[in-house]
């Protein structure tokens, strides 16, 4: 994963002609802060905080509870970041931490300890103005909540700005629930627009009905009435119909516990994933898990657009694959940056006081993926690149 990343930093970096000190520059990271956290009941857990570059503003990036979180891991997903939040034009660096743990396997106040005890080690390297931790993979709002609460009390900050992806009532920001997934609808929209096609039908199969995608499609079908939801997927099935399908109604179906093998609907078949890949779409939406496409299965996919809203969906050979073929991929890091967009406005929130109403989130969260949207097309067209690198060399112009 860190050789990926340094594979797409320096290639893009390359077609800017920097140097080879200008590129080492971009790749290392500023700090690494590496411990243990031992529990009273004696379990011990290594921990990471990876600081990449705070050139532009404070880090940002999550904290994953994961088994197979490690440091290359976290250098690699804290350089990204740093690369997301300047591509996205935000005054954020990038960063990322995680502990190596099943937190499945953790009792309530074990959890809650080994949370205290992350922020207590990690309290003089982050804070408001140094380091804005959010949640990632298996930490959530409770997490962060006792992470702010054990900084405020070693600090005595009373900003709640340490730390993004609070709960509602604790300086959380109305509309992250649906950042990711509003995001990737105006970064699809403005796509769209580039390509002058914004008033034709589009169809649509989205992989992965989870936060990320069910919010796509049921904002997708608010705001744009000519996109046809043709299949939705969760972890062992699809659903599929030549009919447009109600994302609202997937939604509920799904919030209730449904899982779309039992899904029945006249018109409605129900199809596996591999062949959710396969459909005859214009756009296939990846909002499930990092290399869902890869070199095995790039062959079946047939729409014309992909977009990445899970991070690394498209794996680096599948990539080379379908770009041979024409297909135009919108990277993850605009796709998805509506979250640390929200999760920026949140902060800023914290940080004046305010609490602004969803439609405010909206509107500011609308013009940042706008203009990043924008500048991602304008820069692949006047370079002839990819989206992707383009979305790295506008961030590597604003790093640099
Ligand atoms: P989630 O757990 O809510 O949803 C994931 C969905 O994918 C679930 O519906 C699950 O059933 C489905 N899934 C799992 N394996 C699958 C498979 N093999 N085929 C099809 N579907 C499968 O997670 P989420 O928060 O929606 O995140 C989705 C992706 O987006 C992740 O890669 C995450 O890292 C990325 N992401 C999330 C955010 C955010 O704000 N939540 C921000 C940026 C990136």
């Amino acid at each position: 994963m860190l050789e990926t990343a340094h594979a797409l930093i320096t290639r893009a970096a390359k077609r800017l002609g920097l140097g080879d000190e200008q590129i080492e520059g971009l790749l290392k990271t500023d700090h690494e802060h590496v411990f243990k956290i031992e529990l009273g009941s004696s379990k011990s857990f290594d921990a990471y905080r990876v600081q990449h570059s705070n050139k532009l503003g404070p880090y940002k990036g999550g904290i994953r509870f994961h088994p197979e979180v490690d440091l290359d891991e976290v250098r690699a997903l804290a350089t990204l970041m740093s690369f997301k939040t300047a591509a996205a034009g935000l005054p954020l660096g990038g960063g990322k931490g995680g502990v190596s743990v099943n937190p499945k396997e953790l009792k309530p106040e074990e959890l809650e300890e080994l949370s205290r005890k992350y922020a207590r080690y990690l309290a003089p390297y982050i804070g408001p103005d140094k380091d804005v931790p959010a949640p990632d993979v298996n930490t959530n709002a409770q997490i962060i909540d006792w992470m702010v609460d054990e900084y405020a009390k070693i600090t005595g900050d009373k900003t709640k700005a340490s730390f993004t992806g609070k709960s509602l009532n604790n300086g959380g920001s109305l509309g992250r629930d649906a950042a990711t997934g509003r995001g990737g609808v105006i970064a699809l929209a403005q796509l769209l627009k580039h390509l002058g096609r914004e008033s034709q039908d589009i169809t649509i199969a989205v992989q992965g009905f989870g936060n990320v995608g069910s919010f796509f499609a049921t904002v997708a079908a608010a705001d744009h009435p000519n996109w046809k939801l043709l299949a939705a997927s969760d972890s062992d099935a699809g659903v599929y119909s030549t009919e447009p399908l109600d994302a609202i109604e997937l939604d509920k179906y799904k919030q209730d516990g449904g899982r779309f093998r039992a899904y029945k609907k006249e018109g409605v078949h129900i199809i596996s994933n591999e062949d959710l890949l396969n459909l005859d779409v214009d756009v296939l939406v990846l909002a499930a898990l990092g290399d869902a496409v890869n070199q095995t299965n790039y062959k079946p996919s047939q729409a014309s657009i992909i977009l990445e809203l899970a991070n690394g969906p498209v794996s680096e050979a599948a990539f080379n694959k379908l770009s041979e073929r024409g297909v135009t991929i919108v990277p993850d890091i605009i796709a998805n940056a509506g979250g640390v967009i929200v999760s920026y406005l949140e902060w800023v929130q914290n940080k004046e006081s305010e609490h602004w109403s969803e439609e405010r989130v909206n509107e500011e969260l609308e013009r940042y993926m706008v203009k990043a949207s924008d500048d991602l097309y304008e820069t692949a067209e006047k370079q002839d690149t990819s989206l992707k690198e383009a979305a790295f060399i506008n961030a590597i112009r604003r790093l640099i």
